[in-house]
């Protein structure tokens, strides 16, 4: 068996590829899909035991998708709607999912449609680099380190990890360093949300919001009961006069630090239309950098405090709730960003909000400017009013490299941008990008990403630009 030597150690070869995938989130199932549909033998590293990434092991299961993406993402929530008799991607641009039965959607489509190799519980720890080449992956999982080796590369991790490991250049963060404060998503069971909506219409004055939010967060009570009947949404934000109410009427129920945390941004939560329960992103955790170890535990732990608080006055005062019961937590931290890979254009604030559209643009998004504040306590949103801007190519190439691209939430933006861009259906789009321009290069026999025929990559990709 070839074997290959890091720091003395030998590590075997265990497996060789066209292109290499690191992480199985929604970048990477959308690299994995496009590659492996165009022939590719395709490998698939993924730390957790599922694909799909902060979609399903972090339940955020609200995808937003834009009326010009017709990729593979579309595919995905048509296929879910299908399988389970729901209209539900009727209600694009946000459209939900069970994050269970995407876990076996996306297994259905990755490994057993494209063919793709997907190892689970396998953690890429290294990179062996000759220049600006890659030359293998060093992964870790119940087998020991084994090398695996690709001609191409593909760091669909989120937080840019295969990229790091390999010396990529980098940025975190805002001018500080911190990021948009990250959230651990809960869903809750056994909801009487027929209740909650009687309840808001005949005491309207009582669950008024506050903050400024998002317009999907002001949808009237008939409006949410309506869009339950309908397949859709509901939406309920922000709660913070009541909040501030009940706490009055009862002294001492959150104690100094649960009332100012449940007041930072109140209640946001949506109905789940599978069934009674309810996706809650009401957390936040406040000056969060996304790159030391203990630093990812202590939020996670944060986290779960800032959940069992909100759930306990939940249960006690919001009606509709008086039976209900946390279902569960993510088993990923939501984090909205870590490190963003230097690529050969970084994306910026400016190319949102002016709408631009680029000439080696890839793929298409609507995305408008949404920062959560570092400290967690406001959010600030620039919706965009209809139109689409396009991201380059060059800005899911690393720079530093000549077969790494990079794709999903680690792509070459600016903190302002990829505030704007880290949608779910747009991560897929990107991941397809990078697989379907993986598959033009081995097929014109090409080794530099940057040695792409840029005309037939955007025919091929066509459904997303
Ligand atoms: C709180 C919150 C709310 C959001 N709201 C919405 C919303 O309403 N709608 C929407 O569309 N989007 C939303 N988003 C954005 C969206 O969920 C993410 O930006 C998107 O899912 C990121 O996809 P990704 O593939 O880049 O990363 P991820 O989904 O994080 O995937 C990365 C994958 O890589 C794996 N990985 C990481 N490191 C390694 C390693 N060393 N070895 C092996 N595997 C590794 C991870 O386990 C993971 O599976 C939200 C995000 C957050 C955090």
């Amino acid at each position: 068996m070839e074997h290959v030597e890091v720091s003395g150690l030998k590590i075997p070869v265990a497996e060789e590829a066209d292109l290499f995938v690191a992480g199985g989130g929604s970048a990477g199932v959308g690299a994995a899909i496009a590659a492996g549909r165009l022939g590719l033998k395709t490998f698939v590293a993924e730390r957790m035991f599922a694909l799909g990434g902060m979609m399903t092991s972090g339940l955020m299961s609200k995808i937003a998708i834009s009326a010009s993406n017709h990729g593979i993402a579309e595919e995905l929530l048509g296929r879910l709607d299908a399988h389970q008799k729901s209209d539900f991607l009727s209600g694009r641009h946000e459209v939900p999912i069970d994050p269970e039965l995407a876990k076996w959607m996306l297994d259905k489509m990755v490994i057993d449609e494209a063919g793709a190799g997907v190892r689970f519980g396998t953690t890429i720890t290294g990179v062996i680099r000759e220049g600006r080449n890659i030359k293998c992956a060093i992964v870790d999982s119940i087998n020991g380190l084994e090398a695996v080796k690709a001609k191409y590369y593909a760091d669909c991790t989120g937080d840019g990890q295969l990229s790091f490991k390999a010396g990529a250049s980098y940025v975190a963060g805002n001018e500080q360093g911190y990021s948009s404060s990250p959230t651990l998503m809960f869903r809750i069971a056994n909801v009487d949300i027929e209740k909650l909506i009687a309840e808001m219409e005949s005491h309207p004055g009582v669950y008024k919001s506050e903050q400024d939010t998002y317009s999907n967060h002001k949808i009237s009570p008939a409006q949410n009961r309506k869009n339950i009947a309908g397949d859709k949404y509901a939406h309920f934000a922000d709660f913070i006069p009541f909040i501030r109410q009940k706490q009055k009427e009862n002294p001492g129920f959150l104690n100094e630090w649960e009332l100012e945390m449940m007041l930072q941004r109140g209640l946001i939560f949506m109905n789940q239309p599978q069934g009674n329960h309810v996706l809650v992103n009401s957390t936040r955790i406040p000056y969060f950098k996304g790159n030391d170890s203990k630093e990812l535990g202590d939020a996670m732990v944060a986290g779960r405090k800032q959940v069992a608080a909100t759930f306990r006055f939940m249960k006690a005062f919001v009606p509709g709730f008086e039976n209900s019961f946390i279902m569960d937590t993510g088993s990923m931290l939501g984090i909205r960003e870590s490190r963003r890979i230097n690529g050969d254009y970084i994306f910026t604030g400016d190319d949102v909000n002016k709408l631009r559209r680029f000439e080696d643009g890839v793929v298409s998004n609507f995305g408008g400017v949404e920062i959560h504040s570092v400290d967690g306590k406001s959010t600030d949103i620039k919706e965009l009013q209809g139109g689409f801007y396009t991201v380059p190519y060059r800005s899911i190439i690393a720079k530093d490299f000549d077969n790494l691209y990079i794709a999903g939430r680690c792509f070459s933006a600016s903190h302002t941008a990829l505030s704007a861009a880290r949608n779910i259906a747009y991560c897929m789009a990107l991941g397809q990008a990078a697989g379907t321009a993986a598959a033009q290069l081995l097929h014109r026999n090409r080794d530099n990403v940057r040695d792409i025929d840029i005309k037939p990559l955007q025919k091929d990709l066509e459904p997303v630009i």
